[in-house]
C-alpha cells in the first residue's frame, strides 16, 4: 500500500488547508502510484511514533510532510529515528548549502539550524532547493520511508525530481494502471440515474463506480485499477 502522513500542529486546529494531501496524491496517481490511505497528525513524537510504526506495518511505500524546520516544535527527523532505532548522522553538505542559501538570500545562520542537517543513518539526502529544510529518503527493511517538508513550495519540487527518480528506480512493482471513463449525465436526478443503473451490478472485479453531483450535472464515474504488464 503507499500511504502519505501530514505532520503539523497547524494542520488540526484549522489554522492551513492540507493542500499537499490533494497535490500529492494527484501527483502520483498520474505515475501509476495510488495512495490508498492518508493521514494528518499534530507534532507530538508519541503520535508521530504509533502512526509511523503502524503505517511501517502496512505500506510499502510512505510519504511525510512537515515537521522539518529549525524550531522546538520540528521533531519528525529525530521522531523517525527513535522510532526506528536509528542513531542520526551530521550531513556537512547539508548544512553548507542551508549556510548558502542564508547568504545569498541575506539572512544570519543560527545555530538552531544545524538542526536540519542531521539525519537517520542509512537516509539518502534529498536537498532543497527552495528552502532550508532538506528531505530525506530511508529504506527500512521492504518500506521506503520519504519524508518531505511542509511547504508546498518546497515539497512539490523534490517529489517531482528525487522523489520520482527513487520511485521509479526501486518501487515500479507498485505501480497500477489507472483507467476512468467519465459520463456527465444532464436532466436526471441522482437517484434516478442509480436506479436506472441497477442492471449494471455486480461490476467486474477490480471496477468500481462513483457518482458525484456538479450542479447542473451528475458525474459518473467507472474507474479500474491493474497491474502494469511489461
Ligand atoms: P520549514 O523549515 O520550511 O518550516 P517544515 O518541514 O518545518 O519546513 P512545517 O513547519 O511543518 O514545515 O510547515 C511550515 C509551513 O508549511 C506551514 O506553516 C504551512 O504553511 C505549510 N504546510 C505544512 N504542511 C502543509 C500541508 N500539509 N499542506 C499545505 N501546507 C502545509
Ligand atoms: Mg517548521
Amino acid at each position: 500500500m503507499i500511504e502519505c502522513i501530514f505532520i503539523g500542529d497547524e494542520l488540526l486546529d484549522g489554522r492551513i488547508l492540507n493542500r499537499n494531501q490533494q497535490s500529492i496524491a494527484g501527483f502520483l496517481a498520474v505515475q501509476g502510484y495510488l495512495v490508498k490511505q492518508a493521514t494528518s497528525i499534530t507534532d507530538h513524537p508519541d503520535q508521530i511514533e504509533t502512526v509511523i510504526k503502524d503505517a511501517m506495518k502496512r505500506s510499502r511505500i510512505i510519504i511525510t510532510t512537515g515537521g522539518l524546520g529549525p524550531t522546538e516544535d520540528d521533531r519528525t527527523t529525530k521522531t523517525i529515528a527513535d522510532t526506528l532505532n536509528l542513531s542520526l548522522f551530521k550531513d556537512d553538505d547539508s548544512i553548507q548549502k542551508i549556510k548558502d542559501y542564508f547568504n545569498k538570500t541575506n539572512r544570519p545562520f543560527y545555530e538552531s539550524n544545524e538542526k536540519q542537517g542531521l539525519f537517520p543513518n542509512g537516509a539518502i539526502v534529498i536537498p532543497n532547493n527552495n528552502g532550508t529544510a532538506p528531505g530525506f529518503a530511508l529504506n527500512y527493511k521492504d518500506t521506503w520511508l520519504f519524508v518531505l517538508p511542509g511547504p508546498p513550495s518546497e515539497m512539490l519540487p523534490m517529489l517531482n525530481g528525487p522523489v520520482l527518480d527513487l520511485l521509479n528506480k526501486h518501487c515500479s512493482a507498485y505501480q497500477k494502471q489507472l483507467k476512468t471513463s467519465l459520463f456527465k449525465c444532464y436532466g436526471a436526478a441522482e437517484s434516478e440515474l442509480s436506479d436506472r443503473l441497477n442492471t449494471l451490478y455486480p461490476l467486474p472485479k477490480g471496477v468500481n463506480i462513483t457518482f458525484q453531483v456538479r450542479h447542473p450535472e451528475i458525474h459518473i464515474r467507472l474507474h479500474a485499477e491493474s497491474e502494469i504488464t511489461q
